[in-house]
């Protein structure tokens, strides 16, 4: 057993129980549970320091602002940036994704240009670019994901070819826990000039991420999932393509100056920052960061990749399981899809939240196109993160041989 199960003690949440059993929330993927240190940051910013940001020239706004924009400066040091002006606090991955596509793919994506996606991408990183399509004239075009479920490179030259504008790759499948070979596929996109976009919603708060070893040119990832507060996240992007991208919502703010006909933008990242931001999720967002920089994402990837070969050989001994992803702990996290015979993902997870209350998601997980794939409508899945314990992992299996007694498999 990993040393981080003494940090369960900080999660308040995870001391409950549902239906007469101590809560197991193996859901984490979906969304983290939160340590009492970001619960204690908001809670005290509200109490003592907020006011609005970057306008009001006294003391509480100063601090305020201090506050705001120090947790963009530790959000760049989390993924390596150049500069904290790198970052452009959204609400979450999907926000991030959608002011790429809209900001960059309107003005630079022409008739017969390529956008190229993987096929175990979210919702999130194919929706957007699917509309930008439309409005352009841009085609999409997919790289295929392998039997290994990883994503399949043997005509990666075909598909990412010279009309490439747009590569945009997730680091880490919600579904399957694949982490595909991102810096590869950059180096494929760079060398026929195309602008490589990463889906680091499940990478950023499982392992150390560097947006100079991916080769990235925009990185997108939500607070939520990483300890912090909903309602707050961050695009990275690379000084200059962040300086030829249009923002996406005009208003306060943005603006340098305004006239009655035209305006002039802010500097970046504030051009992309319409309206008020979210400051107090911002200063949970880098509770959250200070939070996980004392535990080291070095420490939290082992300690996943430790639970997560726990969980795989303890669900291979369940008959008529099937993990859907790849068994190499070195190319996967820890999001671990699974069927069970034919019963329905739903109903597992009923069993499981009603006789051991164990907390997984069941359904397509918003990757229908990954989900057909792997011929499925629907996988439970249990995901994991710094809490979850191997004494956890037992619960899920004893609930997944319940399932299977009640459904008349044993
Ligand atoms: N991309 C991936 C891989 C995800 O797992 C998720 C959320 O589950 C998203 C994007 C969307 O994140 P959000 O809903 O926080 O915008």
């Amino acid at each position: 057993m990993s040393d981080l199960a003494h940090l369960r003690r900080d999660f308040p949440l995870l001391g409950r129980a549902v239906h007469g059993k101590p809560l197991v929330y193996l859901d984490s993927a979906a969304s983290s549970q939160k340590p009492v240190q970001v619960i204690d940051a908001v809670a005290e910013f509200y109490a003592t320091s907020y006011a609005n940001v970057h306008r009001g020239a006294y003391t509480l706004s100063d601090e305020a602002t201090t506050a705001y924009e120090g947790a963009r400066a530790k959000a760049a040091a989390m993924v390596g940036a150049a500069s904290p002006t790198e970052i452009v606090f959204t609400s979450g991955t999907t926000a991030a994704i959608n002011t790429v596509a809209y900001g960059w793919g309107l003005d630079h994506l022409r008739a017969g240009d390529r956008i190229v996606l993987t096929v175990m991408e979210h919702h999130s990183n194919i929706v957007p670019w699917q509309l930008v399509a439309g409005r352009t004239g841009a085609e999409l075009a997919y790289l295929r994901v392998g039997a290994d479920h990883q994503v399949d490179l043997t005509d990666l030259e075909e598909v990412i070819d010279e009309r490439t504008r747009i590569v945009a790759v997730s680091a880490m499948s919600n579904v399957t826990g694949t982490m595909p070979p991102v810096t590869q596929l950059a180096a494929a996109a760079h060398a026929v000039g195309a602008v490589v976009v990463v889906d680091a919603a499940q990478a950023v708060p499982h392992l150390p991420v560097d947006v100079a070893t991916l080769g990235a040119d925009f990185l997108a990832w939500s607070g939520h999932k990483m300890l912090g507060p909903t309602g707050i996240g961050c695009l990275w992007g690379r000084a200059d393509r962040l300086e030829e991208m249009s923002p996406l919502q005009g208003g306060g703010e943005m603006i340098s100056d305004v006239g009655l006909y035209e305006s002039r933008w802010a500097p970046v990242p504030h051009k992309f920052e319409a309206g008020t931001p979210p400051i107090a999720q911002a200063v949970g967002l880098g509770a959250a960061i200070d939070y996980l920089d004392k535990v080291g994402m070095d420490a939290v990837r082992r300690h996943e990749t430790a639970i997560t070969g726990y969980a795989l050989d303890r669900l291979a001994t369940i008959p008529d399981l099937t993990v859907h992803g790849p068994t190499d702990l070195a190319v996967r996290g820890g999001a671990v899809s699974f069927t069970l015979g034919d019963i329905h993902a739903h109903d597992i997870a009923t069993i499981l939240d009603e006789e051991n209350g164990v907390a997984i998601r069941a359904g397509h997980h918003c990757a229908k196109p990954l989900m057909r794939h792997l011929g499925l409508t629907s996988a439970a899945r249990a995901s994991f993160y710094v809490y979850t314990t191997e004494d956890e992992i037992d619960q899920l299996v004893a609930g997944l041989h319940t399932a299977r007694r009640i459904f008349g498999l044993s």
